[in-house]
Parts: structure tokens; C-alpha cells; sequence
């Protein structure tokens, strides 16, 4: 009886054939004698339940050694099953698909390969300075996929059924020949699922993709903290996975707009301040700009311009601990444009006292400027 053919002859693979080699040999056969695509044919149904068994003893480490020793017989209870009727045949089936890596594959359907996983989004959100410093709540709009509602997803019009594929004849694999080898690829037309969906049996909702674009308003909590390039992850809020597999995840990516006043260092902040030279001689109060509003601080006699100043916890927080740095003042002596009658008098006054009065980095010049004249080379 041709039930008793060798189990490695059924499948068509090498005694010592690898169990990838195995389980690629079982689709493909597997594929090619489904009773949903040979129906009525007793013969196709035939090689159909000896595949199932030959891969039921192979695709098993176990069973298979003893087969190898003993053959057929040396099975006893471990013996592939014989199915009997086609409804047994398909439950049967479903350990053994899932096994050698196919699903729904059964009666309605050759989806095959594993479901993947829905697509990641990303989106830019753009913060100004003091949200990232206290935190913020934002919503953002969000166009993503979603399943279309009129065919769940299927993209196939009532009552309509994809076909097998024409161009690799419903296995998704092309064999291509390359002297002694074998290469399998990807089929094109089909992109490896095995099956088509005829143009007038698409879905209208979604013109056969099974899904459609939706705009969706998301509300994302962002901590104090965060700064350019910060990415803040929404678990499921991506696109959904094929077949009902898990959603993908939304992520925001942070961008802290620059701001007018404060230059940002990490957790430090930097700030300008402009002081007037009478200030910056005598010292004083001065009011500086932080992110919690005005603030009046004291300021040395004697300060020279560009010193800098550190004004402790009045910086950014850091992310995890929440812990703020400083905030840097730098002051800068701002040179009068334009002064009034009376100022011009007092400037000249102070002029005159200051010749006789001679600051030390002035008086330094000033013999250097000396020197310079006195060389022999220098002016004549
Ligand atoms: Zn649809
Ligand atoms: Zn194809």
C-alpha cells in the first residue's frame, strides 16, 4: 500500500535533512495538496493526510530517532495519526501548522506567516522652555491606521474570499534554479501570503487594504525635565498589528524651542543681564529675569563685564531625580548710546578725575603705549 512509503520519500527531504529543511518541505507540500485547493480530488486528499503524518513523526526529535532505528513499526503509540475524516484532519492540523510556522491555515483562509507586530509612530512635539521646566500636558494630533470597520480588517468585500496567487500558485515562494542550488524568494505578486484578492472582491471602505487613515487626538504627559531629543514612549498608541497582534507604540520626540532669554546647558541655564557702568563700580541690586518671574540679587562693587554669577536651584530639573541646577548670570556693562546734557557733564568730570586717577590694567597700557613710542623705530 503506498501508506507505508518512507516518511522521508513523502516529503521529498534527505534522511539527514535539517528540521528547517523539514518543515519548508511540509508547507510547501502541505500547500499544494490542501483539500481547499484540490477540492474533490480523493488523490490530493490522499497525499494530503501522508504529508501530515510523515511531518507528525518527523517534525519530532523524538519520534523521529526511533523511526530512523526502527522504522515504521518501532513507533507503536508514538505512529503519526491517521485521520479519518476531513473535519478531524483540520483540528488535527492546527498543532502542526502552528509547529512548522503557519497560521490560519485552515478552511476561509491561507493567511500564513506569524502576525507582526503594528508599526511604531513617531511625532515631533515642540515645547517652549518653561513646559519642559514644569512639565506640561499637550495634546497632539495623530494620523494613523486603523482597521476598517466595514471589513474588519480583511479588506474583502461581504461575503468575498481571496484566491490562491497565480504567479507562485497560492506559496508565496518563488523557487529560483541556480546550478545545483535552490534559492527561494519572497513571491512578488503576493509578497509571500500565497494569495490575492480579485479587484471586484475588495472592500470599498478601504479599496482592499484593510485599513484606513484616522486622525486621532492624543494626550501626552510630559515631566519637567525633558529637553531636545527627549523621547517620551505611548505604549499601544501606534498602529495595529496583523491579525490582532500586538499595536505598535507611539513616540514623542521632544523639540524645546529656543527662548529669548535663557540659554540652556544641560540642567544649567544661562542668562544676560545688562548692568550700567555705574553699577557695575559701585555694586547694587539688580533684577534679574529667572523662570519663576523677577528676581532682585545683589551684585559686588567692582563687578567687570562678562563675570558671571551663580544663582543655585534656579536652573532646569533633572528628569529622574527632579534635583535643579543653577542658573548663570552674566553681566555685561552696556555702553550709553545716548546720553543727556547733564550726563555728558558728569561723564567729562568723571573723565578728568580719572586721569589723575589711573586704574592699574590703564596704567599698564599706557607704559606699554610708552615704550612703543620710545623705540627708535617706532614713529620718525
Ligand atoms: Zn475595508
Ligand atoms: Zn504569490
Amino acid at each position: 500500500m503506498a501508506a507505508d512509503r518512507d516518511y522521508y520519500e513523502i516529503l521529498g527531504v534527505d534522511r539527514n535533512a535539517s528540521q528547517e529543511e523539514i518543515k519548508r518541505a511540509f508547507r510547501r507540500l502541505a500547500m499544494k495538496y490542501h483539500p481547499d485547493r484540490n477540492p474533490g480530488d480523493a488523490e490530493a486528499e490522499r497525499r494530503f493526510k501522508e504529508i501530515a503524518e510523515a511531518y507528525e513523526v518527523l517534525s519530532d526529535p523524538e519520534k523521529r530517532a526511533r523511526y530512523d532505528r526502527y522504522g515504521r513499526e518501532g513507533l507503536g503509540a508514538y505512529r503519526g495519526a491517521r485521520y479519518e475524516s476531513t473535519g478531524d484532519l483540520f483540528e488535527a492540523f492546527r498543532d502542526l501548522f502552528e509547529s512548522a510556522g503557519l497560521f490560519d491555515f485552515f478552511p476561509g483562509g491561507f493567511r500564513g506567516r506569524q502576525a507582526a507586530r503594528g508599526r511604531d509612530l513617531v511625532v515631533e512635539v515642540e515645547l517652549e522652555l518653561e513646559e519642559a521646566a514644569h512639565g506640561t500636558t499637550k495634546t497632539i494630533e495623530v494620523e494613523r491606521q486603523e482597521l476598517c470597520r466595514e471589513c474588519s480588517g480583511s479588506g474583502l468585500a461581504p461575503g468575498r474570499r481571496p484566491v490562491p496567487c497565480g504567479y507562485c500558485g497560492g506559496m508565496g515562494e518563488i523557487v529560483h534554479r541556480r546550478g545545483f542550488f535552490q534559492v527561494m524568494t519572497t513571491c512578488p505578486g503576493c509578497h509571500g501570503t500565497g494569495q490575492i484578492t480579485p479587484r471586484d472582491a475588495r472592500c470599498r471602505e478601504c479599496d482592499g487594504r484593510g485599513r484606513v487613515f484616522v486622525r486621532r487626538r492624543v494626550e501626552v504627559e510630559i515631566p519637567a525635565g525633558v529637553d531636545s531629543g527627549s523621547r517620551i514612549r505611548l505604549r499601544g498608541e501606534g498602529e495595529p498589528g496583523e491579525n490582532g497582534s500586538v499595536r505598535g507604540d507611539l513616540y514623542c520626540v521632544i523639540r524645546v524651542r529656543p527662548h529669548r532669554l535663557f540659554e540652556r546647558h544641560g540642567k544649567d541655564l544661562l542668562v544676560e543681564v545688562p548692568i550700567g557702568y555705574p553699577q557695575a563700580v559701585l555694586g547694587g541690586e539688580v533684577e534679574i529675569p529667572t523662570l519663576e518671574g523677577p528676581r532682585t540679587i545683589e551684585i559686588p562693587p567692582g563687578t567687570e563685564s562678562g563675570s558671571v554669577l551663580t544663582v543655585p536651584g534656579a536652573g532646569m530639573p533633572d528628569l529622574r531625580s527632579g534635583r535643579r541646577g543653577d542658573l548663570l548670570v552674566r553681566f555685561v556693562i552696556e555702553v550709553p548710546k545716548k546720553v543727556s546734557r547733564r550726563e555728558q557733564e558728569l561723564l567729562r568730570e568723571l573723565a578728568e578725575l580719572e586721569q589723575k586717577r589711573v586704574t592699574p590694567r590703564k596704567k599698564s597700557f599706557l607704559e606699554k603705549l610708552k615704550e612703543y613710542f620710545a623705540q627708535p623705530s617706532g614713529s620718525e
